[in-house]
């Protein structure tokens, strides 16, 4: 079962992931994870990414690819993996495609949950955070008990930058303008799944759920 979950931040890719990984037990494999522990591990890739993320550069793709190599050819992944946050461009997805060759495997699906962006919007900039002891809530899916201020001390709930409606949008458009290529291209392989995911939680999975069964 090698899969591939795509979706704009907000969509719910998180939750999602907990689930298929629970109930099919196969390995999240997030870009982020997967940098950390190779650097923890003191592998070479690992060394040669730390060089350049503590220069705050982009780590080139061999040595990402490398990464994502040693990662996929591990033995948890022998029942499959469900990648997350990587391949984020098309020459990544082709040498994804190479690697997967490689390893005598080849991907299933790509789950693209796809939420109108408008929606993701409202999910985004509906966070509010208490400036004394950082608890955060949301005005619709959790709420504080008394609008505008904190369960913990009644201090004044704020809006973070990176929840303002302009910042939010830019960010859903930078990650449109990067995610529909990648969509186009596993479309035309056949692998892509979309997912309408502007429904609850439990009406989402079993969406996914349902094009897994026959895999595992
Ligand atoms: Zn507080």
């Amino acid at each position: 079962m090698n899969l591939i979950l795509m979706g704009l931040p907000g969509a719910g890719k998180g939750t999602q992931a907990e689930k298929i990984v629970e109930k099919y037990n196969i390995p999240h494999i997030s870009t982020g994870d997967m940098f950390r522990s190779a650097i923890k591990e003191g592998t070479e890739l690992g060394k040669e990414a730390k060089s350049y993320m503590d220069e705050g550069a982009l780590v080139p793709d061999e040595v990402t690819i490398g990464i994502v190599r040693e990662r996929l050819s591990k033995p948890d992944c022998q029942k499959g993996f469900l990648l997350d946050g990587f391949p984020r461009t098309l020459e990544q997805a082709e040498a994804l495609e190479n690697l997967l060759g490689e390893l005598e495997t080849s991907l299933d699906y790509v789950l693209h949950i796809d939420v109108p962006q408008t929606i993701l919007v409202d999910r985004l900039t509906g966070r509010r955070v208490c400036p004394e002891c950082g608890a955060t809530y949301h005005v619709q899916f959790n709420p504080p008990k008394t609008p505008g201020k904190c369960d913990n001390d009644g201090a004044v709930l704020i809006q973070r930058e990176d929840d303002q409606p302009e910042t939010v949008k830019n960010r859903l458009e930078v990650n449109v303008e990067q995610a529909q290529p990648l969509l186009d291209f596993y479309e035309e392989k056949g692998y892509l799944v979309t997912v309408e995911g502007n429904r609850n939680i439990e009406e989402v999975f079993n969406d996914i759920d349902e094009r897994l069964q026959h895999l595992s």
